[in-house]
């Protein structure tokens, strides 16, 4: 008899946890397939300090290959799912791609930045989901801090080095206080950059930062950011973004050539694109991870509404604690579904939250026991090498060289504006300029559910979104020279959208 066949989409916590432990409970009796953009796992919690100098960007990925030997590797995106056929239809990174057959089907694609109807905001700001962004911040803020530096204005200078943070979740707030020290250290010292005063400003609706979190991690957090010097603004957003700035909702306009969007998160869409019942935009399943009416389809991680069985009436939160945790119980209930083991349901009660603040500062409250200062800072980072599958040593030397010596502000200019809009579908993927963006091969007359070209102009729209305009992309006669993943030349670069 043939092997069973399990494909999951996505290797984030969820679809690497469910891969892993799988690869151990199936042994040689079934084959795992493992279909994603990337050969890698991505650890997006350090993602800020990817951004702010700290640690070189593989540090934060895991090779899938090296880690998962077991686990058939298939680089590229589902883009289409046909759920009575049993397939997956995918593009794979050069253009080409196919189809995957399943007895068991994991879904596990994660999250895309969540936009909202604000003018300006597709075309102007930068999201925080993927290591294109964080790369693409740490480059464009440094090369503000250079570009004030030579200018003869003291308007434009003071404009490019005030950088507006949008969203006070642990995102922007770990990206705002990593960001002032990154560019307070570029200024300080330098004999021609006196007087130059780099201020990051931090914006949310909300009345307090982390809004979400224990109290006491928000007071510790915002007093660290006040003290560093970051102009936190509560009750405040973003009322339009244009052209040299943003208008504030109080009213004020702000100079600034830097918007960061960090106001959350919102499911994959390939999920919605399935026609399965949806609570907010995520995959309902039942507390087994399995969807309804389809016992061979699990889904689990930001992609999956899960009944949170510790708050009856709740889903849980979209939190990597959550994700790794389901895509082990996953890993399991797919076994039981082949007569190994029992089922069972998710379960898990939060463990607590770490807020890297930077420096030796953060704000952290595990079990429940709210700490502060270096305990904080020790638990913390501390909690990040025990929580990586891999790279631990690197990421422990790039911690010990940042403390001893001081932080490389150089920028490579690789990634540039127009390839991290905001509203990519694929935020782990730069968007190259190429005209060829027809749907994978896969999804053509299936009768498949097709999301083709994820991370083309206006792909990744949200259904709360009213009508974006659709992000600039290079001029169409040099797309034509430049298809992906060629070389990219300096006027296949929008004037205004690469600020
Ligand atoms: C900057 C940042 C910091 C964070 N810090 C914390 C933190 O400190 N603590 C915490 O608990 N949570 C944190 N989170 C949230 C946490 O990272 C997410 O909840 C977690 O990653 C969700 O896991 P996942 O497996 O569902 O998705 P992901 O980890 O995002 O993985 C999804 C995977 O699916 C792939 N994929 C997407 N679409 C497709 C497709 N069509 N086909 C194939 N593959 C696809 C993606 O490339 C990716 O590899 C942070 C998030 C961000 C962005």
């Amino acid at each position: 008899m043939s092997r069973p066949r399990i494909v999951i989409v996505g290797a984030g916590f969820a679809g690497y946890r469910t891969a892993r432990v799988l690869s151990r409970l199936a042994r040689d009796r079934a084959d795992v397939t493992l279909l994603n953009p990337t050969d890698y796992f991505l650890y997006l919690p350090l993602l800020p300090q990817v951004a702010a100098g700290i640690l070189e960007p593989r540090r934060v990925t895991v090779s899938l290959t090296d880690t998962l030997p077991r686990v058939r590797l298939v680089l590229g995106e589902a883009d289409g799912i046909d759920l009575d056929g049993r397939m997956v239809h995918y593009s794979d990174p050069e253009g080409g791609g196919g189809t995957l057959g399943y007895d068991r089907l994991v879904l596990a694609a994660g999250s895309v930045n969540k936009l909202l109807p604000i003018p300006g905001i597709a075309e102007r700001a930068h999201g925080f989901r993927g290591l294109p962004e964080a790369l693409y911040l740490r480059d464009h803020v440094t090369r503000q801090v250079e570009l004030a530096a030579a200018e003869g204005n003291p308007a434009g200078c003071a404009a490019r080095c005030t950088f507006v943070v949008v969203g006070a979740g642990y995102t922007g707030t770990e990206v705002a206080a990593h960001g002032q020290m990154f560019t307070d250290a570029q200024v300080r010292k330098h004999p021609l950059r006196q007087g130059m005063r780099p201020r990051w400003i931090l914006l949310d609706v909300a009345p307090r930062v982390l809004p979400e979190l224990d109290e006491r991690l928000s007071r510790t957090a915002d007093r660290v950011l006040r003290q560093r010097g970051v102009d936190v603004r509560m009750g405040t957003s973003v009322k339009e973004a244009v052209h040299g700035g943003v208008l504030l909702t109080d009213g004020q306009f702000v100079e600034s050539r830097t918007l960061v969007w960090c106001v959350g998160v919102r499911p994959d869409p390939l999920v919605e694109a399935l026609g399965q019942p949806l609570e907010r935009g995520r995959l309902l399943v039942d507390p087994h991870l399995q969807v309804p009416g389809r016992p061979e389809v699990f889904a689990c991680g930001d992609a999956a509404a899960v009944p949170d069985l510790e708050r009856p009436g709740q889903y849980t939160p979209m939190t990597a604690q959550h994700a790794w945790r389901q895509g082990k119980v996953c890993a399991h209930n797919i076994a039981a579904s082949f007569g190994d083991g029992e089922r069972r349901a998710y379960r898990h009660r939060d463990l607590g939250f770490v807020v890297d603040l930077g420096g030796a500062k953060a704000a952290a409250n595990p079990l429940g026991v709210p700490l502060s200062g270096l305990a904080a800072g020790a638990v913390t980072r501390g909690y990040h090498l025990a929580a990586m599958p891999g790279n631990r040593v690197r990421v422990a030397a790039d911690w010990l060289l940042d403390a001893v010596l001081p932080r490389q502000a150089v920028q490579l200019g690789l990634v540039r504006a127009w390839s991290v809009p905001l509203d990519a579908a694929a935020p782990e993927l730069p968007r190259t300029p190429t005209a060829a963006a027809g749907p994978g091969p896969g999804a053509a007359d299936t009768g498949a559910t097709a999301l083709s070209a994820r991370n083309q102009p206006g792909s990744g729209a949200a259904p709360q979104q009213a009508a974006p305009e659709p992000v600039r992309s290079p001029s169409a006669p040099d797309e034509s020279h430049h298809l992906s993943p060629g070389p990219v030349k300096r006027n296949d670069i929008p004037a205004e959208g690469d600020r």
